[in-house]
């Protein structure tokens, strides 16, 4: 058997069940491979071991009674930092939330303890779920689990290396533009963003909030439904949580993938994608053939103009979310003679470059005389691209793509060049657009480092996302690769 902290979820809660070891054992394992790499990782901002220990000793006196209550039960999970967790310091990767202390749990937290998981720590991330290499954290970088000098991805850097390296068995990340299935591509692992409204944001430290939802990093699509299962549906504190979120089995044959139509957006196959990445997605389709679906190429024209309209709207977003932030409520408080200065001194050493550059860029876009220009303009595209996004879904099933053009840079490659880091984000910004629900699904290596293969589902497709993810993954052995650390 695999050492206990690699284990997918699905074969920890086969073995609790069976008792072949404890959630005790397994939280420690996984503990103490936190204490051993993460020096080198910097996936987490902190951990929580005593609480941790706590609850999987609680699961397991649980399970002795007789009263084990499903296959999330002892499973130690990681939670990206933007997320509220009771009793943790909750930074979102910021100074300007240093000290500061989450008085009640998000939703998504609460709903993974009531189903049993044990929450080991609180991941790396950018500042704010703002990047795509988890550089801009204020507390350093997190590092690529396959290569020390290589970016994790971004902004749930942190949940997809701790994942990788093997300090947990899952993890919850936040996904506004790519931010789940980036950084999974980038290390290796799954990463599932659900459809829009699948999952309460209530407790999420709001980025842009018509873009933002949370989803799972997991070893394996399987394990991501486990994770999902637990934390979907309806929330009477989340207006926009959808009621008809339940996880539904999918409409597939019971093998292969007969009868599916997987589209290849010719948009998504241009020019700008290393020759690595192209070839190990066109092989993965090559499978996807194999194991029965029809592949048909598609056009989706609107999305040469995805990254356009989400670099409108979400600093705009950004910059009515972040005006909370003022030194009065919480976290940092920089001492200023009146109360204009505060707020301009508080904001300014708290936020770094990159907050700060986007929540001026929102704030000079719905500016008076800009506003019709940018946001307005922003939103009439974003209307256009849902519309052709939903006419070309009712001739396909799913859509097939790159997660990302290129495999892990060097740290600080594109750290000063914000154009050239928000151009990383082509493939993944256009399902946040229009609200859908993707995978990342890891599909071979380019230089040695992991490439992820992106499946797009219409909304509320997200079990047929994961279970044809699921299917690839048993013909296909790439999501079992773990990197030497
Ligand atoms: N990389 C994108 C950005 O910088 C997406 C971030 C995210 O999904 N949170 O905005």
């Amino acid at each position: 058997m695999e050492p206990l902290h690699q284990l997918t979820i699905r074969q920890a809660a086969d073995g609790l069940r069976d008792g072949k070891f404890t959630s005790l054992q397994l939280t420690e394992a996984c503990l103490e491979r936190m204490r051993s790499v993460d020096g080198h990782v910097h996936a987490v901002l902190e951990a929580l071991e005593a609480s941790a220990l706590e609850a999987a000793k609680a699961s397991d006196a649980r399970r002795a009674a007789g009263g084990a209550l499903g296959a999330l039960d002892g499973i130690p999970l990681m939670v990206k930092d933007n997320m509220q967790m009771k009793g943790s310091r909750t930074t979102a990767g910021s100074k300007i939330l240093e000290g500061y202390k989450s008085p009640f749990d998000a939703t998504a937290v609460a709903r993974l303890a009531a189903a049993g998981a044990v929450i080991l720590g609180k991941a790396n991330l950018d500042e704010f779920a703002m990047g795509s290499s988890t550089e801009t954290s204020a507390y350093g970088p997190t590092r690529n689990p396959w290569s020390l000098g290589k970016i994790p991805g971004g902004s749930s850097g942190g949940s997809a290396a701790a994942l990788a390296a093997g300090m947990c068995l899952g993890a919850l990340g936040s996904d506004t533009g790519g931010s789940i299935r980036q950084p999974a591509a980038m290390c290796g692992v799954t990463g599932f963003k659900p459809t829009y409204g699948r999952v309460s944001r209530y407790g999420l430290l709001s980025m842009a909030s018509s873009l933002d939802q949370i989803g799972p990093f997991a070893r394996t699509a399987e394990d991501a439904a486990l994770i999902l299962e637990a934390i979907e549906g309806e929330d009477p504190l989340d207006s926009t949580s959808a009621s008809r979120a339940r996880y539904a089995a999918p409409r597939l044959p019971s093998e292969g993938l007969k009868g599916l139509r997987v589209g290849l957006p010719k948009e998504f196959f241009a020019e700008g994608m290393d020759d690595g990445v192209r070839a190990r997605v066109e092989e993965a389709a090559k499978e996807i053939e194999r194991l029965g679906a029809e592949l048909v190429e598609v056009s989706l024209p609107s999305a040469e103009r995805a990254l356009a309209v989400y670099y409108v709207l979400m600093p705009c977003e950004v910059s009515a979310n972040l005006s909370r932030y003022d030194g009065m409520r919480f976290g940092l408080s920089v001492d200023a003679p009146g109360l204009k200065e505060t707020y301009f001194e508080t904001r300014g050493q708290g936020f770094g470059r990159e907050v700060r550059r986007r929540i001026m860029l929102g704030a000079h876009a719905l500016s008076s005389g800009y506003y019709e220009a940018y946001y307005l303009q922003a939103q009439k595209v974003r209307a256009k691209m849902k519309a052709e996004f939903d006419a070309l879904m009712r001739d396909v099933d799913l859509l097939l793509s790159p997660t990302s053009p290129s495999v892990a840079w060097d740290l600080g490659e594109k750290f000063d060049d914000p154009i050239a880091m928000y151009l990383t984000d082509i493939y993944t910004v256009t399902v946040n657009v229009v609200g859908a629900p993707a995978v990342s699904v890891p599909c071979g290596f380019a230089n040695d480092l992991p490439v992820g293969l992106q499946l797009i589902g219409k909304a509320f497709d997200d079990a047929l996302v994961l279970e044809t993810a699921r299917r690839y993954q048993g013909a296909t052995e790439w999501h079992l690769k773990r990197p030497m650390l």
